[in-house]
């Protein structure tokens, strides 16, 4: 198999520095397929078991397709427990860093007010769990109108939660106009449902895991 880079992939130089410096040389399995899909903005479902590398497979083209001078949410990444919110912010911010790109997390149990003054601050990218991200979008308190993008991470994990209607909940306020990727470790009805509902002819990329 030819050997595929971060620099084959039509991402800046800032987004590559801040590669180097992670010290990610080669991209994994998962990132070399949907990496590619996302900088076209086709939506996607993707199978890929844990630890192979899915945060930085949505994170990098989020971050170099990001306008840095605008100062609504961009990218809005679902993820069902705090801890993962919080990781994704980080691995964004590091993947982000020389483009300065803010990423926020937002997640229940932690006060509201706060969170509201961060909203209202610029930044690009939320990671957040769907309870207190559609709490958010209820009291007008997360601005919208600007998503472009729709990450659901960890599906499976958001169904077994019992999250799934929330999610739904989420996707009929966003704009209609957008791309959106499902990531999962197995795929069950209830997600291929939710793909075939609110997804746009969804290229289906699935990761062998032996890879
Ligand atoms: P997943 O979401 O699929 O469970 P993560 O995105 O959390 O996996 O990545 C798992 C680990 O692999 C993290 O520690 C991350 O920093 C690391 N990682 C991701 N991509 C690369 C890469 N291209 N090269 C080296 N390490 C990587
Ligand atoms: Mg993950």
């Amino acid at each position: 198999m030819t050997e595929i880079n971060f620099n084959d992939f039509a991402v800046s130089q800032d987004i590559l520095s801040a590669l180097d410096l992670l010290e990610y040389k080669q991209p994994t399995a998962v990132q070399q397929k949907v990496i590619p899909v996302v900088l076209d903005k086709k939506d996607a479902i993707v199978k890929s078991k844990t630890g192979s590398g899915k945060t930085a497979a949505f994170g990098i083209p989020l971050c170099e397709l990001a306008e840095w001078e605008e100062n609504k949410p961009q990218a809005l990444i679902l993820t069902p427990t705090r801890e993962l919110a919080d990781q994704i912010k980080e691995d964004i911010t590091a993947i982000g860093r020389f483009k300065r790109i803010k990423a926020i997390a937002i997640y229940g149990k932690q006060p509201f007010a706060h969170q509201k003054t961060e909203l209202k601050q610029k930044n690009h990218i939320v990671a957040g769990t769907p309870g207190r991200v559609l709490d958010h979008i209820q009291k007008g308190t997360i601005a919208i109108d600007k998503i472009d993008y729709l990450i659901i991470d960890e599906a499976d994990e958001m169904l077994s939660m019992g999250f799934i209607d929330q999610v739904e909940a989420i996707i009929k306020e966003l704009p209609s106009q957008r791309t959106t990727m499902l990531f999962s470790a197995t795929l069950p009805e209830e997600i291929t449902k939710l793909s075939d509902l609110y997804m746009n002819n969804p290229e289906k990329i699935e990761i062998d895991s032996s890879h």
